[in-house]
């Protein structure tokens, strides 16, 4: 196979899935594609339950994962196929060459947004007529790409094996979005004997051309649920009632002028409150979505713990119930010298890259994180980085990333790597 194919075939599996877009935990179209392929290019392929611990599964809705089920069904994934998941999304491929060698992975995520995509004609997708066919969802962070990536690497393993050593392993992690996923992978242990790790984001601050090579950067952060219970009542006899409307409101103001920290930036974010029944009703129910971060694992956790004991003091003090649950988390990330040096060598020699440049993100979160910590606990090693393209913003309806030349780069850097550890 020369590399012209690995491109085309990417470009076209990107289409596909970026025209068929699952959000997180709900990808089971898309492990479906991803599995079969694997499948067909012979390595080995687990998904699912085979790859996630249920028990640290974060942020995952029941009732949308059983209609993705069916959506996926009615798309003519196989019954049996949906029942080796277990409910669970996500997959690896695992190329064992039998010959003596390091572990080495790459991660690539899989999930998309709840962002309705543009339908002006300028956008590529639409040029392209491979605009997302499910309304109010679009991959527009570019993790399509990612997927894509991960299976090029996975088609350029199975042609290399034989010329290969060790362990090369390729995660598909669902859920990114709101940094869900990675915790349940890394929690599986599939992770545990990998000596080499990289990740790697699209776009971010990498123009089309350019690599960053990442040595340190990311908050930590953690996302709550948080659901008030008090008790309804007329309007003319409030003392009956508990309101958890009043108890939202008050967790509100506190919350928002909790101190920071003296070692480092700090984060926190009510971004949703609902409640209320109506104009003369105390109101029996609350729901907030919130989250913090921190410069280091330490200050977010220190937020986290000032949210907990915010939460149950105003549930005291107005006499109501609460239900604080944690709905994503990711840790800061600091890179191995030895495998950012790996990376940047990759890089350098790929068609196509123009420069190579170090970029630390100090502000986002990716829960990439756990797997690198998890990896690093273990002993191994790991980076990240960024392909470039040029594109107005993640998270928009009209995120592009010129996939013919941003994939290849991609690509290019994973291959290297791995050729660079285990050839
Ligand atoms: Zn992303």
């Amino acid at each position: 196979m020369t590399e012209r194919n690995y491109k085309e075939q990417m470009v076209a599996d990107r289409r596909w899935l970026h025209a068929h877009p699952e959000d997180g935990w709900n990808e089971f179209e898309t492990t479906y594609f991803i599995v079969k392929r694997l499948e067909e290019l012979g390595l080995k392929a687990l998904a699912g339950i085979e790859v996630i611990e249920p028990k640290a599964v974060m942020g995952r809705n029941e009732e949308a994962a059983e209609a993705a089920q069916q959506r996926a069904r009615e798309h003519g994934v196989p019954e049996e196929f949906l029942k080796r998941l277990g409910g669970y999304t996500g997959a690896m491929a695992v190329l064992e060459t039998g010959r003596p060698g390091p572990v080495t992975a790459i991660r690539v995520d899989i999930d998309c947004l709840p962002i309705e995509e543009t339908t002006s004609p300028e956008h590529e997708a639409n040029q392209g007529h491979y605009r997302s066919e499910y309304p109010g969802f679009s991959h527009a962070c570019g993790h399509d790409g990612h997927t894509a990536v991960g299976l090029g690497v996975a088609a350029w393993l199975a042609d290399h094996k034989d010329s290969l050593n060790g362990t090369v392993k390729v995660l598909f992690q669902p859920a990114e979005e709101g940094v869900r996923g990675a915790a349940a992978m890394a929690a599986k242990g599939i992770v545990d004997d990998v000596d080499w790790f990289a990740g790697a984001h699209i776009g971010c601050g990498a123009y089309l051309g350019q690599v960053g090579v990442s040595h340190h950067g990311y908050l930590a952060t953690t996302k709550f649920d948080l659901e008030y219970e008090g008790i309804q009542a007329a309007a003319g006899s409030p003392e009956k009632g508990r309101s958890a409307l009043m108890c939202a409101a008050a967790t509100c103001m506190s919350l928002g002028s909790l101190p920071g920290h003296s070692q480092g930036i700090t984060r926190v974010q009510i971004g949703k409150l609902i409640s209320g029944v109506g104009r003369n009703i105390v109101a029996p129910h609350a729901y907030m979505q919130l989250e913090v971060r921190g410069e280091s694992t330490e200050i977010n956790d220190y937020m986290a713990a000032n949210v907990e004991m915010t939460v149950k003091g105003m549930a005291a003090a107005y006499g109501v119930q609460y239900r604080l649950t944690r709905m994503g988390e990711a840790v800061t990330y600091k890179g191995d010298e030895e495998a950012v040096e790996a990376v940047k060598t990759s890089a350098a020699s790929v068609p196509g890259v123009e420069s190579v440049v170090d970029m630390n993100a100090k502000v986002g979160s990716e829960d990439c994180t756990m797997l690198i910590r998890r990896v690093q606990e273990h002993g191994g090693k790991a980076a990240f980085f960024y392909y470039g393209c040029n594109h107005p913003g993640h998270h928009r309806g009209d995120f592009c990333i010129q996939d013919e030349v941003s994939l290849p780069i991609g690509w290019g850097v994973f291959t290297n790597f791995i050729k660079s550890r285990n050839a």
